[in-house]
């Protein structure tokens, strides 16, 4: 799911957009001033900044300068006046686009799927299939698990297995099974291989201080159980 941060101090505008860009399917983070903008943008992950110029604290042609010192996320600036002059700044100090208000949203989701697209980020990426657990977040084709908001790195094997998991919640799944799905052969190898990688995929994705992910059914095999 995408994730947009909109910057913007004015609550009823704001409020607006945050409905609907989430009922276009997107995860939508707010910050109602220059400030409070700059820090959400450098300290979380987003996908695109939508930032109004004129906030108090900091102004956007400032935020907008110092997000892309350290990042190359695209923004898209919100001008409230249609002056060449405050384009041209706006392009000068990185922004990617602008668009003027009052805007329709039907223009403003024209222009944040046109950024997508530019950088390559198009549509099907956003459509791909996309898995919740617990604090699991799995995408399917594009490989990536993550945990909260940080991406956990696992291998080709280890991915396969959660994945398996993933498709089978509160399925009991046998090592005979797992072996077949994950290693694509029959009991002939040692069924203990599964014992191991789901070892090591708890490694990565259980916290000492709660519940595994993946509970052992004993005697049997392994179960995600929701
Ligand atoms: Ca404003």
């Amino acid at each position: 799911m995408k994730r947009i941060l909109v910057i913007e101090d004015e609550k009823n505008l704001s409020r607006f957009i945050e409905l609907e860009l989430k009922y276009e399917g997107y995860q939508v983070g707010l910050a109602y001033d220059g400030r409070g903008g700059l820090e959400k943008a450098l300290n979380e992950d987003w996908d695109i900044i939508l930032l109004d110029l004129m906030l108090p604290n900091l102004n956007g042609l400032e935020v907008c300068r110092r997000i892309r010192q350290v990042k190359a996320i695209p923004i898209v600036m919100i001008t409230a006046r249609d002056s060449v002059m405050d384009r041209v700044s706006g392009l000068d100090s990185g922004a990617d686009d602008y668009i003027v208000k009052p805007f329709a949203i039907e223009e403003l989701l024209a222009r944040l799927r046109a950024v997508f697209r530019r950088s390559g980020n198009d549509e099907a990426a956003s459509n791909q299939t996309t898995y919740h657990y617990r604090d699991i977040t799995v995408l399917k084709e594009s490989r990536q698990v993550f945990k909260l908001d940080h991406e956990i790195e696992v291998t080709k094997r280890e991915y396969d297995l959660l994945l398996a998991f993933l498709e089978n919640i509160n399925i009991v799944l046998t090592r005979e099974v797992l072996l077949n799905k994950v290693w694509g052969y029959d009991t002939e190898v040692e069924t203990n291989v599964v014992d191991v990688y789901v070892r090591y995929l708890r490694n990565k994705i259980d916290s000492p201080d709660e519940d595994s992910y993946i509970q052992t059914v004993r005697g049997t095999g392994y179960v995600m159980r929701t």
